[in-house]
């Protein structure tokens, strides 16, 4: 990928340039001046040939349309987003986490030797938002054979390759709770792609009223059918999930909504690699 086609991928996902966002992302590690802040750069850095990756783990995927399904997760890291309620911060927040720890460069032949030794035969594509390295999972994904979810929060228009190889899209688009701007949050070009995609699935956390209320608007402004619709309780807790998933039943009866977990929470808590 050329610098001035990364540029404008990355003005696309609302970053200034992928050389300005590893600035960013480094910023918090380079301070403790554990080595040279070119070398963190370098190994951060988004390209076609690698892929940043933060954790491949196997457990039963824990959201949406294939809750309970054992799956091996493939999870990248880096976003374009920045939720306030995030539970896997660790592959993006560089003011949070040492992301020269958190993640690694692997190149796509080390990945694609990993996955292919795993037994399960569904693969979650998952981050961080895995789309921003679009142009390696094109390289990867057609030498693959398992059947393979995507989980982004719809910012980024899925390519050609990817619309071929992907089973199941689960689409999270991100509502004011998560504490993005709406400019970054919300791209309705790239949610109506995925609305007229019949494997793509919503899957949207609420945490309260002003969310449900601006969830309906984006399904009914999208025509996204209600049995394509996962609404999930916002909660890095068992409890906070039962509570809130308790309304949002009431809500699914009513509006002909899928009603969705966060499973992983309910069995494991806040921990990650499950
Ligand atoms: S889009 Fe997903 S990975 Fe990115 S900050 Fe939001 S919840 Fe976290």
């Amino acid at each position: 990928m050329s610098k001035r086609s990364s540029d404008r991928r990355a003005r696309r996902a609302g970053l200034t340039s992928f050389r300005s966002y590893l600035v960013s992302t480094v910023d918090a590690s380079a301070r403790q001046a554990r080595g040279p802040t070119h070398a963190r750069q370098v190994k951060l850095r988004i390209v076609p040939d690698r892929l940043v990756v933060s954790e491949v783990f196997d457990s039963v995927q824990g959201e949406g349309p294939s809750t309970g399904v054992p799956s091996t997760f493939l999870r990248l890291g880096l976003c374009n987003l920045a939720c306030v309620w995030c539970d896997t911060a660790y592959t993006w927040d560089a003011r949070r986490f040492d992301l020269q720890d958190e993640l690694r460069s692997r190149s796509l032949e080390e990945v694609a030797e990993d996955l292919a030794q795993r037994a399960l035969k569904n693969l979650v594509l998952t981050g961080g938002e895995p789309l921003l390295q679009a142009d390696a999972l094109d390289a990867l994904v057609p030498t693959l054979t398992q059947r393979i979810e995507v989980e982004t929060a719809g910012t980024l228009a899925p390519s050609p390759t990817l619309l071929a190889h992907v089973a199941q899209w689960n689409v999270s688009p991100k509502l004011a709770s998560s504490g993005n701007a709406v400019s970054k949050r919300r791209r309705d070009d790239v949610l109506s792609t995925f609305a007229s995609i019949d494997h793509a699935y919503f899957k949207l956390v609420i945490a309260d009223d002003t969310d449900l209320e601006e969830a309906r608007e984006l399904l009914d402004v999208h025509g996204v059918p209600r049995e394509r619709t996962w609404l999930m309780p916002e909660g890095t807790t068992p409890e906070r999930i039962a509570e809130r998933g308790r309304w949002l039943a009431d809500v699914c009866t009513r509006e002909g909504f899928r009603l969705g977990t966060r499973l992983h929470v309910v069995l494991w808590g806040d921990r990650r690699g499950v």
